[in-house]
């Protein structure tokens, strides 16, 4: 049994408070402790205890308000500012409690669901199905041509940003297969030469970011319009704006794992 719908004890306890994606934190900017979150507790969307860490995840309402000294910072700045384990915990209790609010009635019958006794899971008591959390995989790729990366700005892009090649893995892919058609639709290139570099979770709602390298092989850039506002090649020593340190697009671009 890994997630309970109720606290048992908020004492000693690390507390997660989500709001859209949104995290409450300290002055420090660190997670807030266990007594602010729970003093938000008459606003609770959905609250959780992970029987494996240890920890609470809360979600509140995009009207909520911070506590006096406590603010809350988007989530993306708080894993660029957190080390691997502590962004761990917190994207594990963000899909925990988004899951737990996203999925209140089963898809097969439509009757509300329940917490499985000993799976960590929802289950059905009409039907008897069990529903357990999504993880959406998602393949990231930086793609090298001699001294050259291709770096692409996303057509939602605002910041002037060049990142790394993604898209979502479909049903029955490899990842190598998903890593070479999003490459094509994107860019109208061909790769080879793919390495697995690492992974991150990204719970935006429920990403698993899996980082691969590949090398050029073929073709020329023509974007694709819908996603793709500019890829290009650029020389390591000439590289445009950037995703900050801690995102995985970082590490891929930077050699980081
Ligand atoms: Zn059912």
């Amino acid at each position: 049994m890994a997630i309970l719908n109720e606290i048992r004890s908020w004492t000693g306890k690390r507390a997660y408070c989500f709001r859209g994606r949104d995290i409450l934190t300290d002055k420090g900017g660190d997670a807030a402790d266990a007594e602010a979150v729970a003093s938000l507790a008459f606003c609770f969307k959905v609250v959780c205890e992970d029987t494996v860490t240890g920890c609470i995840g809360a979600l509140v309402p995009q009207d909520t308000v911070a506590p006096t000294g406590y603010t809350f910072t988007p989530i993306p700045a708080y894993f660029f500012s957190h080390d691997e384990q502590e962004n761990t915990r917190a994207a594990r209790m963000k899909g925990y409690a988004g899951w737990l609010d996203s999925t209140r009635f089963c898809p097969a019958c439509g009757h509300p669901l329940r917490l499985h006794a000993v799976e960590n899971a929802l289950e059905c008591p009409e039907c008897g199905r069990l529903h357990f959390p999504r993880v959406e995989p998602c393949i990231i790729t930086l793609i090298s041509r001699g001294d050259e990366i291709l770096l692409l700005r996303n057509v939602r892009d605002t910041k002037g940003i060049y990142a790394c090649l993604a898209g979502f893995v479909e049903v029955g892919e490899t990842l190598e297969q998903a890593l070479r058609r999003e490459v094509r639709e994107e860019t109208g290139l061909e790769v080879q030469n793919i390495r697995y570099a690492g992974s991150q979770g990204w719970p935006f709602p429920d990403q698993l970011m899996l980082a691969f390298y590949a090398d050029y092989k073929s073709g020329e850039i023509v974007i694709q319009e819908s996603e793709i506002a500019d890829a290009r090649w650029f020389r390591r020593e000439a590289l445009p704006p950037m995703p900050a340190p801690g995102s995985i697009a970082w590490r891929l671009i930077n050699g980081r794992f």
